[in-house]
């Protein structure tokens, strides 16, 4: 990933710092120093805070004095930043060109972390230039300068209709140097609104950044079982609830231009221990599974739509319970699901075997929330009222057989 934004918050930052020193708009600096202005009695006394990236990152204040008075056409105090020898960028004086390269290291820091060292891929100068006729860029300016390449990265917003084809046909570049601009934007899915960079990033310097970050991590905690005979096979309970534990990580990691290049932990600290988890398994087998015999209530209120029995001719299986859609269904006893699917004019079907030949059916739901093997307990909810299947309005078809047989489920409610 290469780092393609700059970060105007923190460069913005060290501009603020130097404000609040010295209480003189320090963004109106270059202006003031402008040659041809003239030679008007300004003397500032600038306080830059300069942090210093040596073994501890040591703050170090540092005084700067700009006399703009004693800046001519032929004598300038203007300072290049040099670069493999080659001058890359020209700014005010010292002290700006040391915040250049201050604002470039914070651009790749990681938030709350300890600066460790700093180091520079290419040989690096701050070297004052007679050169006549220079006009010094900002700080910001600089500062960009270095992190891209150019002093001015020029940006696009993505609009409706775009491709990176159209993109670049209208800004006159070619499709791969667009997507050079811009390695993290995916050509199939741009997002209107999105800014693209419409200038290769080429930063001037490659910067190793060692940093120290401490950060809490969790501790897992371990989970033991213990085996009973109070569930069913398949069934676990937990016992005693797992807490994890804290530790303070601290980790010295390396990044070239912002790009993670080792992670190395250096210390760990326990805040606290975890706190071992434990679960119950069932070992009781499903087959000599048997409900408590008492039946609770499928649905929480009983509304007779259509009773047990014979029915316009026929003969009508269960008992229909009228409720509204979406209803909660509650399995009547303690029991095992062997059936969870729609089936003809039951529509959405769940059966359970409650043993001792005892099973219910609940059809025509809308949704089902158990599978076939679940154990089930009284009054779990398993389903909720619908209309599959046939029906002629929103109810629960409730069902009892015994070894089989239809009962009358009004027998066991
Ligand atoms: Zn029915």
């Amino acid at each position: 990933m290469i780092r393609t934004n700059i970060d105007k918050e923190l460069i913005k930052n060290v501009i603020d710092l130097a404000k609040e020193k010295v209480k003189v708009t320090f963004s109106t600096m270059p202006v003031k120093h402008k040659i041809g202005i003239g030679a008007y009695a300004l003397s500032t006394v600038l306080l830059c805070t300069v942090l210093a990236f040596t073994q501890g990152a040591v703050s170090t204040e540092r005084i700067m004095s700009a006399d703009a008075a004693n800046m001519t056409e032929k004598n300038s105090n203007f300072c290049s930043l040099v670069i493999d020898g080659k001058p890359a960028v020209v700014v005010a004086n010292e002290a700006e060109a040391e915040a250049v390269l201050d604002a470039v290291t914070l651009a790749y820091q990681t938030k709350g972390s300890e600066i460790i060292n700093v180091a520079y891929k290419e040989t690096v100068d701050i070297a004052a230039t007679t050169e006549k006729g220079l006009k010094p860029l900002t700080v910001q300016e600089a500062v960009t300068t270095i992190l891209t390449g150019t002093k001015e990265p020029k940006t696009y917003a993505v609009q409706s209709g775009d491709s990176f084809w159209t993109i670049a046909q209208k800004n006159g570049m070619k499709v791969s140097e667009l997507a050079a601009a811009n390695p993290n934007a995916n050509p199939d899915c741009l997002k209107i609104g999105t800014t693209l960079n419409l200038f290769e990033v080429k930063p001037y310097l490659h910067l190793t950044l060692t940093e120290r970050l401490v950060a809490s991590e969790k501790i897992e905690y371990a989970t033991s079982y213990e085996s009973t005979e109070t569930l069913y096979k398949g069934e676990t309970r937990v016992k005693v609830a797992g807490t994890y534990g804290e530790k303070q990580v601290t980790k010295e990691t390396v990044k070239e231009n912002g790009v993670l290049v080792s992670t190395t932990e250096i210390a760990s600290a326990v805040v606290s221990e975890p706190v071992p988890a434990t679960v119950l398994q069932g070992t009781k087998s499903l087959s000599s599974m048997v409900g408590t015999g008492s039946f609770g209530s499928p649905v929480a209120r009983i509304e007779i739509s259509s009773a047990y029995g014979s029915r316009g001719g026929g003969r009508h299986t269960g008992v229909d319970l009228r409720n509204p859609k979406g209803t909660p269904i509650y399995v009547v006893d303690d029991g095992v699901v062997t059936k969870a699917s729609y089936q003809g004019s039951y529509g959405n079907l769940v059966i359970v075997s409650h043993g001792n030949g005892i099973s219910t059916y609940y059809a025509h739901c809308d949704t089902m929330s158990v599978s076939v093997g679940d154990v089930v307990r009284k009054g779990d909810q398993i389903a909720t009222v619908g209309i599959t299947g046939r029906a002629t309005g929103y109810h629960l078809h409730f069902e009892v057989r015994k070894d089989g047989v239809v009962q009358n489920p009004m027998n066991y409610l």
